[in-house]
């Protein structure tokens, strides 16, 4: 790395930090020829969108993954495959537009919540049960009890008896 003040090509590394996500190093760098110092930030190009996880990993984005996540929420409910793959293709391209290559998977979960809400919320519901890990049973119910609560309102197509209407 040139200096940016005289351009000399010979630096030495006088300091090395790794960020506290760990996806980047800033290194502290000093001219050996004017003894200018200043800092430089190297960060992995990532080809790919990355996910990084709850326990910190971080692995490439599966489409069908996270289509076959979707696919059990709906099972059994009347929602077109296509409308599946919309879906993906939806939050895969809103995840694409940002600048980040690295997106964590609570906001992977949030974007297909809210689209699955309108789709159907039944597997809605099934969908954020898996999803956000409820540490608690309240945190559940509530996330229940707000669509109940909308369900009332628009009394919509939700059927609860699941299995007797299957054509
Ligand atoms: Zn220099």
């Amino acid at each position: 790395m040139n200096c940016p003040d005289c351009g000399n090509e010979r630096t030495r590394v006088i300091d090395t930090e790794t960020s506290a996500d760990g996806t980047s190093v800033r290194r502290r760098r000093e001219c050996q020829r004017c003894s200018f110092r200043f800092t430089s930030y190297e960060r992995p190009e990532w080809d790919s969108l990355q996910v990084k996880k709850r326990d910190g990993s971080i692995e490439s984005f599966d489409f069908e993954k996270l289509r076959a996540g979707i696919e059990r929420a709906v099972e059994k409910r009347h929602v077109p495959e296509e409308d599946v793959t919309n879906l993906v293709e939806e939050v895969e391209s809103d995840l694409q537009s940002r600048e980040t290559r690295i997106v964590s998977s609570s906001l992977v979960g949030d974007l297909v919540s809210e689209r699955l809400r309108e789709l159907d919320q039944v597997a809605y519901i099934r969908f954020v049960s898996v999803y956000k890990a409820f540490s608690e049973p309240e945190e559940f119910l509530r996330e229940l009890d707000a669509v109940l609560d909308s369900k009332l309102d628009a009394s919509s197509s939700i059927d609860s008896t699941d299995k007797s209407d299957t054509s």
